[in-house]
């Protein structure tokens, strides 16, 4: 298992000796093969530290080299060498062109990455390192180039030719074929390279820029597809005016293209001037997709077009900088989403993503840094560290320097960088200059990975009216780190009377109390900087309930001992969306765990009835936000559960929290069927944040009903279930009932609900993955099979990341299937990450991080999932998987 174990490091780092000034492509393709010309300006770096006159390019072995030239005259092959994938040449000038001719399958290429073919069109996904698939090439992130591309094609199959930058030259050739020339005036590292080749429609719109430019905004899809382009371009045009607005950031050339992909190995590529999209993530018509789905793409659409400036103009040094552009993108499209809708939701979505998926990343053998200092595959740092947790690191900078010093460490950070590729520490410099507060200490975010624990304890003094905050801090050991420095982090807070107001708030100076405590009239962000840290509120009239960690102000685990009449108290009076759905959260969790201990003592579970008030309250007020009742009321997920216990005993959670289900549903049956009722709105469909709220929340009450039916009642919520299914009135509310339907262990109720939703929609590749996801991540034991059985389906194929993140994917998110306690479920998923590795190993890699995790499972299982991961070890795997199960082996004897 060694052969693949070749580790990159960050503190290996060196400069390119060489500079490719500009990059001419000329990409001709042909029925078996494409033929790659590559006329490279190359000169040596006089900023490297280590001059060689030997220029070394990355490749791929699949690549059958032709020629190499030097200067127009043929190297013959003393002159160069060409070892694996590498191709050398030796004795380089100063100064020189190379002309490379390839020649290059991408008909074969099922990885997806590089130059490949999907359905009938060709096309390309380079970041992190496809570039080299398709030729010999510096293929690094701060190898910075002006490409010009020349792509030539039979026209009739071929007719659409696209690549970055403005369209140049067109026409036609001998023998059917025509070409285009495309020019990019910015330099740009190779994994921003793109190129599309196919007979795809068009569907246009225009923005005019804040200076009265006019750019062309363009979709290409397949002709069946031109009617779910609408929303993806009103998403794009809203997000270019919120990108000028809030960041100042102007796009800069006369063309913006989308083109949607079927066959993807990620959400969407934020290529310069072409963005690449599965096609998963920008068709959308609500017929088709559900509300969820609609925001998912105008966020990955938003976060794409942001791109343009935090990644395009400013890309990474190297990849062990990858959280400088996702970090900070997410940051910035969670923004948008913020302001466009609703912020409060937004937020709880973020959090729980990041409390759901992230920590049990922190938690496991793959926890890194954002900033990680080794790989040896850098596609499985894709991860959501990188990507969630930098995120909240760059919202940790925006609450402790505020709007209006964050906006001007952005515009500092844009104006110093633009057309170079830096570091995280550049970030973070840009950010500090800006605003002059130190961030030096701040930047252990960066290299120290692990979940923060901040235990707070508080003390109050009636004699001289002070309130006493103590707050500790502490982070497990990770492999990267066993003792952690401190964290600088803000502690966003406030305290509330007994009638729920902020009272004013007065710290006390104190030489324990350093940095910059940001008082904001009646709540305040502290700086925790030190392990143990003592704060002083000076006037407090009256015992105080303390409203802590407000919007989640930094990723950490909050370990106060709220009492339950606090958290009730909280849930009903607290200001802070945030905080109030965080204690709601609070109570269920605890509730639930009374459910679990309940059910294993086979003792019958009772709702206290402090928690049907605050439920019912929640539910009877109109005037609260529905989407944002429909958080309050939600039970925590649970693989959420399984986070937050210390063994994670699959079966107990699962029952548990069913029986939760059924005690909530029985307590407020009537407050449930007149939310649902209230909410269920039969007129024209609308897409207003009303509207959206309204189905969700309707579609919660709606899941809470059906769990009546499978004790008491006579299928009377069933059939408000199938008559919310037989109106077809959009994707949310038929999914939702179907989704509710066949979770109920009834084949004869769900089989040919299942079989009529696939008549209407087996044309449709989008709504056959829903339709694939529904069934094998329903959540009710034995599924195994069926799964199994969809695997023999007509419309699955295993070459089709959607197709197998619906199957594969959606059945490891059933937890009591992949856990079932035979090893079946994980036995299942080792043989298709076996499978998988031998073409896409992306894909395989992101399967087998799930089997990783196994410290926290009941002991069975644990020696379950090592079991499946020995029999991977044993087999010859990718350097994705291999790195992703030798960390996990490794674990294993920590
Ligand atoms: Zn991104």
């Amino acid at each position: 298992m060694t052969q693949n174990s070749q580790v990159t490091y960050l503190k290996d780092y060196q400069v390119p000796s060489f500079i490719i000034e500009t990059t001419d492509l000329d990409i001709r393709i042909g029925d078996e093969y494409t033929s790659v010309v590559a006329r490279l300006k190359v000169r040596r770096n006089s900023a490297s530290s280590e001059p060689s006159s030997e220029l070394v390019l990355q490749g791929s072995k699949d690549i059958k080299l032709q020629e190499v030239m030097m200067n127009g005259l043929i190297l013959d092959k003393s002159n160069y060498d060409l070892e694996g994938s590498v191709l050398s040449i030796h004795q380089c000038p100063e100064a020189f062109e190379l002309t490379t001719e390839c020649l290059i399958q991408p008909q074969l290429n099922a990885s997806l990455e590089g130059l490949y073919k999907s359905g009938g069109m060709y096309c390309t996904q380079c970041e992190a390192e496809g570039f080299r698939n398709i030729t010999y090439y510096l293929d690094r992130p701060d190898a910075l180039s002006v490409f010009t591309t020349r792509i030539s094609a039979p026209k009739v199959s071929y007719p659409i030719l696209l690549s970055n930058g403005n369209p140049v030259e067109q026409g036609d050739l001998d023998n059917g074929e025509h070409f285009a020339v495309w020019h990019d005036p910015f330099p740009k590292p190779a994994y921003l390279f793109a190129m599309v080749a196919g007979n795809l429609v068009r569907q246009d719109d225009v923005f005019t820029t804040v200076s009265g430019r006019k750019v062309d905004l363009q979709i290409f899809v397949e002709a069946h597809n031109s009617h779910k382009c609408d929303h993806a371009l009103e998403s794009l045009k809203r997000s270019m005016l919120w990108d000028e607005q809030v960041y100042g950031r102007e796009y800069d050339l006369d063309l913006f293209m989308i083109v949607a992909v079927d066959d993807f190995n990620m959400g969407a590529m934020e290529n310069k001037g072409l963005n690449i999209f599965n096609s998963d993530c920008v068709l959308a018509d609500p017929a088709t997709s559900s509300d969820a789905m609609f925001e998912r793409i105008e966020g990955i659409v938003a976060h794409e077009y942001f791109h343009n400036w935090s990644g395009n103009r400013v890309t990474c040094r190297d990849w062990f900088q990858l959280s400088l552009k996702e970090g900070f993108t997410v940051y910035r499209d969670s923004q948008y989403t913020a302001d466009t809708y609703s912020a409060a939701v937004k937020r709880i979505d973020d959090v729980t993503l990041l409390r759901t998926h992230q920590f049990a990343e922190d938690a496991g053998p793959m926890a890194h840094p954002i900033r990680p200092a080794s790989y040896i595959e850098i596609n499985n740092f894709y991860s959501v560290t990188v990507y969630e947790k930098g995120a909240e690191v760059v919202g940790m900078i925006h609450t402790l320097l505020g709007d209006a010093l964050f906006r001007k460490g952005s515009d500092l950070y844009f104006g110093r960088h633009d057309g170079q590729a830096v570091t995280t520490d550049d970030f973070v410099a840009a950010m500090s200059d800006a605003s002059g507060i130190d961030l030096s200490q701040f930047k252990h975010w960066y290299s120290q990975a692990g979940t923060p624990t901040l235990a707070i304890t508080d003390a109050y003094d009636a004699t001289n009216n002070e309130y006493r905050l103590t707050v500790g801090q502490s982070t497990p050991a990770t492999a990267e780190c066993q003792k952690k420095l401190p964290f600088h982090l803000p502690l966003r807070m406030a305290l509330l009377d007994t009638n729920g107001l902020e009272m004013p708030l007065t710290l006390r100076d104190d030489d324990s109390v350093q940095g910059d405590n940001l008082l904001l009239g009646n709540s305040c962000v502290l700086n925790i900087t030190q392990a143990q840290q003592t704060f002083v509120f000076e006037g407090v009239m009256e015992q105080p309930t303390p409203s802590l960690l407000r919007g989640f102000s930094a990723p950490v685990k909050l370990d106060y001992a709220y009492t339950q009449e606090q958290l009730l108290f909280l849930a009903s009076k607290d200001q802070d969306g945030f905080c109030r759905w965080e204690a709601c959260q609070r109570l269920l969790i605890e509730a639930t765990e009374l459910a679990m201990s309940a059910m294993n003592q086979s003792s019958h579970y009772q709702l206290g009835d402090s928690l049907v008030t605050m439920l019912r309250a929640s539910l009877v007020d109109e005037t609260l936000d529905p989407a944002m009742v429909a958080k309050l009321v939600q039970l925590p997920s649970e693989a959420y559960l399984a986070e937050t216990q210390t063994t994670v005993d699959v079966d107990l959670i699962h029952t548990g929290r069913e029986a939760m289900r059924l005690a909530i549903a029985t307590a407020l049956e009537s407050e449930l069927l007149a939310c649902y009722n209230r909410c269920h709105d039969i007129g024209l469909f609308s897409q207003t944040g009303k509207a959206i709220g309204q189905r969700a929340l309707k579609n919660t009450c709606l899941s809470y009903l059906n769990a009546l039916d499978s004790v008491q009642y006579q299928g009377q919520y069933q059939t408000i279930a199938r008559d919310q299914y037989a109106l077809q009135a959009n994707m949310t509310d038929v999914g939702a009932a179907l989704h509710i339907l066949i979770g109920q262990n009834n084949s004869e109720l769900a089989a040919p609900l299942l079989a009529e939703f696939y008549q209407r929609w087996q044309g449709d590749a989008q709504v056959v993955c829903q339709w694939f996801a529904m069934q094998c991540g329903a959540n009710r034991p034995g599924l195994l099979k069926q799964v199994q059985d969809l695997l023999d389906h007509d419309a699955f194929d295993i070459r089709n990341p959607n197709k197998v993140r619906s199957v594969v994917g959606s059945f490891i998110r059933s937890a009591i299937n992949f856990h079932a306690v035979d090893g079946s479920g994980y036995a299942f998923v080792g043989d298709m990450i076996l499978k998988l590795d031998n073409f896409n190993p992306m894909i395989a890699a992101g399967l087998a991080k799930p089997l990783g995790r196994f410290k926290r499972h009941t002991p069975q299982r644990q020696a379950l999932m090592q079991q499946q991961l020995r029999r991977l070890s044993e087999a010859q795997l990718s350097k994705d998987v291999f790195e992703v199960v030798s960390r996990a082996l490794d674990s294993a004897n920590v």
